[in-house]
């Protein structure tokens, strides 16, 4: 029988490309450290560019069981509470792209690909198995845990996280963290006060801090993400945390979101990373996949899409050269990186817009104010108009504004 392709890890990354993999044809074995997986990760967006990748696998219908479908983006001041402005979402953005922007639990996400996953007869997987090593042959590629238990495959792609073991073997570059921490609750969006329960992405920008909000689970509860910027360090999802030590960092915040936030109890709290664009992600039959690959601050919320797009990229070089893998492999990266390395820095470039403080937040106060809705929406159209296969209008349209965009903070999506 053909050896499979074997994928470490199997968070977003690893199962969308199993996924992928198996659905061109391929036999897949996707090896999770964990032995369940994990119910942890607050709700995360899945852009209409990740979407419309979803609905190609036939997974999206099992998303939009578990989805909302937020209006639109409403964004603060949050010294203030002035809304500065609302880029438009749902119909708008579902109309412009083709695909809706939702938003989703992490743990529904990753259930929702391995309902697809076991749907195909050429994908295994298997949980508990840790990769600790592989040695890597002219014609495979053997991995092994800490047990000594083998496995063989025609290839290996390493989808193993943030803190990934396969990134170690082929570069020196590591995440360093950004000086940020996330802390994250979630309460009932009946328990909320009007504008936290509207069904909109909430974010309220202030020196040094900010507030997003989102609902999930269908609407019926909303998660709250608070971040600031301290020297905190955690290598998890889901250090606890205790308010205490939040709230002084938003004494000076509107009454109305602070109210709020004073009353919201359960706070779990994690470090941010980023990394630097790295090349190669590999070598011979062995590359990397999303974070692994391409660490994504969150402020653009395009991890898990970023994961997605490389999976659908990936099963396509794969499928047109499957007798010569390591061409598949280094296509696949030369495809991938220009793409990943732009969203890694306007995420980057978004987290300093919403903490500017002095001139800086008044200047971008004045232009949020003064920008049509649709004009917001329409800059993200290079992400979100993004196909893996012929370039759409938006992202071709992009093309010329591709220095515009990557050049300086005033030109990030938000403004
Ligand atoms: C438990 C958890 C909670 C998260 N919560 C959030 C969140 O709240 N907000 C947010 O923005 N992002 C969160 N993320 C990250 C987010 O899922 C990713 O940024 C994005 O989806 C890209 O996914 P990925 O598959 O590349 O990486 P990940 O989602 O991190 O998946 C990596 C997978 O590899 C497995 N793994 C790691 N090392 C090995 C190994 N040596 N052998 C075998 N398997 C291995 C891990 O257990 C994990 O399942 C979370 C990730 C995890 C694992």
């Amino acid at each position: 029988m053909t050896d499979p392709i074997l994928i470490a890890g199997g968070g977003i990354g690893g199962l969308s490309a199993g996924v992928a993999l198996a659905r061109a044809g391929f036999p897949v074995c996707v090896l999770e450290q964990s032995d369940t997986f994990s119910e942890m990760g607050a709700g995360i967006q899945v852009g209409p560019n990740a979407m419309r990748l979803l609905e190609e696998w036939g997974v999206a219908h099992l998303v939009m069981a578990y989805a909302s479908v937020p209006e639109g983006i409403r964004v603060y001041e949050a010294l203030t509470g002035e809304l500065l402005n609302t880029v438009p979402l749902g119909s708008s953005a579902e109309a412009r792209y083709g695909s809706p922007n939702v938003v989703i639990r992490r743990a529904q996400l990753q259930k929702c690909l391995l309902e697809s996953a076991w749907t195909q007869s050429n994908l295994e997987i298997v949980t508990g198995f840790r990769l600790k090593g592989y040695e890597s042959h002219e014609d495979c590629v053997e991995v092994f845990d800490a047990f000594g238990t083998r496995r063989r495959g025609r290839a290996l792609i390493g989808a193993d996280g943030l803190q990934s073991t396969i990134r170690a073997t082929v570069h020196d570059r590591q995440p360093e963290t950004i000086g940020k921490t996330a802390w994250r609750t979630s309460v009932r969006t009946a328990d909320a006060p009007e504008t936290f329960a509207d069904p909109y992405i909430g974010i309220w920008m202030a020196p040094y801090g900010h507030l997003v909000h989102y609902p999930v689970d269908a609407g019926n509860e909303i998660d709250i993400i608070a971040v600031i910027e301290d020297t905190y360090h955690f290598d998890g999802w889901g250090a606890d945390g205790d308010p205490d030590d939040l709230l002084p960092h938003f004494y000076n915040w509107d009454r109305y979101p602070l109210a709020f936030l004073e009353e919201l109890p359960d706070w779990t709290k994690w470090t941010l990373f980023a990394m630097k664009p790295m090349d190669p992600w590999g070598r011979g039959r062995v590359t990397l996949l999303g974070d692994a690959a391409h660490p994504v601050q969150p402020f653009l919320a395009q991890g898990s899409a970023m994961a997605i797009e490389d999976a659908a990229v990936l099963a396509d070089e794969v499928r047109k050269s499957p007798s010569d893998l390591p061409a598949a492999l280094r296509s696949y990266e030369q495809r991938r990186m220009r793409r990943t390395a732009r969203v890694q820095d306007a995420s980057h470039r978004l987290g300093q817009i919403y903490h500017l403080a002095g001139v800086a937040r008044l200047a971008r106060d004045a232009v949020l104010r003064r920008r049509k809705p649709m004009s917001l929406l329409a800059r993200y159209d290079w992400l979100y108009g993004y196909t893996t296969t012929a370039p759409s209008p938006a992202s071709t349209a992009d093309a010329g504004r591709g220095d515009e965009v990557e050049g300086s903070t005033r030109t990030s999506a938000i403004t």
